[in-house]
């Protein structure tokens, strides 16, 4: 038995696998369809994805002014999706950055806190030496 040979339309993208390259026609375009340089076995290994992209990027490369039509939208949408993921990155640092302020204010909160605390303890300690000094002086 022959083996499979993948076939794409160069004109709508479809693909197809067939044994005898006279069956290999477009039932879209009703086109002859062109052989794909890569094993049957190798191409069904690639996902989806991979198989559209590498049949796209076959029809750009024979068909160079499609090239620009079909990448600069794709370019458009690369960009899209990297500004919305950089709006995404600096509005997550955004609210990293808050929740670290309302930590470090909460941060001076406390040592200020503990730091108020710590000259009242002095304020009593000195007072009580006072008190003690002069309840010394008395008794002597
Ligand atoms: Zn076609």
């Amino acid at each position: 038995m022959r083996e499979l040979s993948v076939y794409y339309c160069s004109k709508c993208g479809y693909y197809a696998y067939f044994q005898l390259p006279k069956n290999a026609v477009c039932r879209h375009c009703d086109i002859p369809l062109t052989r794909l340089d890569m094993s049957h076995r190798d191409f069904t290994n690639l996902s989806y994805e991979a198989r559209d992209r590498l049949i796209t990027l076959k029809i750009i490369e024979a068909a160079p002014t499609l090239a620009k039509r079909i990448t600069a939208p794709e370019k458009l949408y690369q960009q899209r999706k990297l500004v919305g993921a950089l709006t995404q990155q600096i509005m997550d640092m955004d609210a990293e950055n808050k929740k670290l302020n309302e930590t470090l204010g909460w941060m001076h909160a406390t040592i200020w806190d503990e730091l108020k605390k710590k000259q009242a303890l002095k304020e009593e300690i000195q007072k009580l030496k006072s008190l003690l000094a002069e309840a010394t002086q008395r008794q002597a």
